[in-house]
């Protein structure tokens, strides 16, 4: 299967590998698009030595990269800013075609990588330290900020160009190299970023993508001393994994890790709008991201309303290949993904629940599926304790704003929440209640480079964008000055 690019050069198939374009490794690995089954590219199935060889050169590049000015790595970063939009169409073709999404939500997804590498840009300017009123008259104390040092960086397949973008770009700003390592599933979005950072000109040895064996490869990165820190985006299983294995030499780990997203639809909701908002935090990326909604929590006098609407709503969803216009629900990333949605419908109609909308594998065959809505759904079903990660909304039903925080609540993760409400008392008690590291109230989407993404309790460690997303790749140094 060949696509159509303006710049066909953009389809990479080798990795970087410390400013070397390498194809070593055992084999390759071919690149599958889940709307066709056709295959369309084929990347090297790197390993343990090839990650050692990108660490070592990682770790030779920092000395220079940290000596810049901050405004020159912030020129740099504008530059490779510049060259990501230039390509944006090109970047999102490859990006539907490895990864699924609808063209439209691909080109936003490019458009949000630059404006996380703009927003950088501009951060690698105001790393600001502290001058500390000193407790001693001879004494003076200066708190400053330095890069923690060479960064392994390990992403999804769900956002295979932004999950990157946000941990290269406050990485270099820092004055950190990285070692990138995408999904296997969405290599070519990864291994792009290498092209891009050379033809911005950002000097060889600082960024090195590889793709091929993620035990090998994370092992490597994982293990080696030379490594200061993990970044990672992906399951709450592996990040747990990768936390023991950074362990064994006290790395800093910033950990993006799974949801359980409640969307909260109180009585005095305006119906249209949770509707709406429900729609897109339930199914964009046909309900493959860490922050779409597992759960609908619905008050019993807007329930029957909100159900009606929903059902309606999911079967205007158009759903086909990503790459065609109007289509709005792409393929589901592999049969796993759509296995595990039909074991969520299996578990939940068993126990009581009613399918409203959809319910079973699109006609169009493949890894599609229909969007699914159900009713009745209850806590001790599946559904209510996993996450989804498909395009299925479960509609619980509460009585009263204690039931439905204490729902909410009831879950070992906590990343993204939503709730609808035009009541200005709840709308504050309920977001302090709620035990999430983001809220949107009356909003489905919140994403934003400016603000601070990430998780309290199993659902990580770290935020990524914001003032704070550029803090966590940067130590902390006290100088004491004395004898004044
Ligand atoms: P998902 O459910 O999104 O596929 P995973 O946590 O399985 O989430 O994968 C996210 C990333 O972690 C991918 O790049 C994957 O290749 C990588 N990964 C999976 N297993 C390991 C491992 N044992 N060590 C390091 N990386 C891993």
């Amino acid at each position: 299967e060949t696509l159509s690019l303006k710049d066909p050069s953009l389809l990479v198939d080798a990795c970087l590998i410390g400013g070397e374009w390498s194809k070593s490794g055992s084999g390759s690995i071919e690149v599958n698009n889940p709307a066709t089954g056709g295959i369309i590219g084929r990347v090297p199935n790197a390993g343990t030595e090839e990650t050692r060889r990108a660490i070592q050169a990682a770790h030779a590049a920092f000395p220079a990269w940290r000596a810049k000015t901050a405004a020159e790595r912030a020129t740099l970063l504008k530059k490779l800013a510049a060259i990501v939009l230039e390509n944006q169409e090109d970047l999102a073709r490859i990006l539907t075609a490895e990864q699924g999404k609808s063209l439209a939500e691909a080109r936003t997804e490019v458009g949000m990588s630059a404006a996380y590498v703009t927003w950088f840009a501009e951060e690698a300017r105001r790393v600001y330290g502290d001058v500390v009123p000193s407790p001693w008259p001879d004494r003076r104390i200066l708190v400053t900020k330095e890069p923690v040092g060479v960064v392994a960086a390990i992403t999804p397949w769900n956002f295979p160009s932004s999950m990157i973008a946000r941990k290269l770009a406050p990485a270099l700003a820092a004055g950190c190299p990285i070692v990138i390592k995408p999904a296997t599933q969405t290599p070519l979005s990864g291994l792009v970023w290498g092209l891009l950072c050379e033809r911005a000109g950002i000097p060889a040895g600082l960024v090195s993508v590889l793709t091929g064996s993620a035990r090998q490869i994370g092992g490597e990165m994982t293990g080696s001393p030379l490594v200061k820190k993990i970044t990672f985006t992906g399951s709450t299983e592996i990040g747990k994994l990768l936390m023991s294995q950074a362990a064994g030499t006290v790395k800093k780990v910033s950990m993006e890790l799974g949801g359980n997203a409640p969307f909260i639809v109180f009585d005095d909701a305006d119906l249209d709008r949770a509707v709406e908002g429900g729609m897109l935090a339930k199914f964009r990326n046909t309900g493959q991201t860490c922050i779409c909604t597992n759960r609908f929590l619905v008050q019993d006098g807007i329930y029957d309303a909100f159900a009606a609407k929903m059902a309606e709503a999911a079967n205007a969803l158009k759903v086909g290949n990503g790459a065609e216009e109007g289509v709005v629900q792409g393929p589901l990333i592999d049969h796993a993904a759509v296995e595990k949605v039909e074991a969520h419908i299996r578990d939940a109609t068993a126990k009581g629940a009613r399918v409203i909308a959809g319910g079973k594998r699109h006609a169009l065959g493949g890894s599609f599926f229909e969007p699914t809505v159900l009713v009745d759904v209850v806590p001790g079903m599946e559904v209510a304790k996993e996450e989804t990660f498909g395009p299925l909304a479960p509609l619980f039903r509460f009585r009263d704003e204690a039931e439905a925080i204490a729902m909410a609540n009831d879950t070992e993760v906590g990343l993204a929440c939503y709730f609808y409400t035009k009541d200005l008392g709840r709308t504050f008690r309920v977001s302090e209640a709620l035990e999430y590291g983001m809220v949107g109230v009356n909003e489905g989407i919140i994403t934003t480079e400016v603000a601070p993404f990430g998780g309290v309790k199993e659902s990580g460690v770290g935020r990524e964008g914001s003032y704070q997303g550029i803090e966590d790749y940067l130590n902390t140094k006290y100088v004491c000055l004395g004898g004044l």
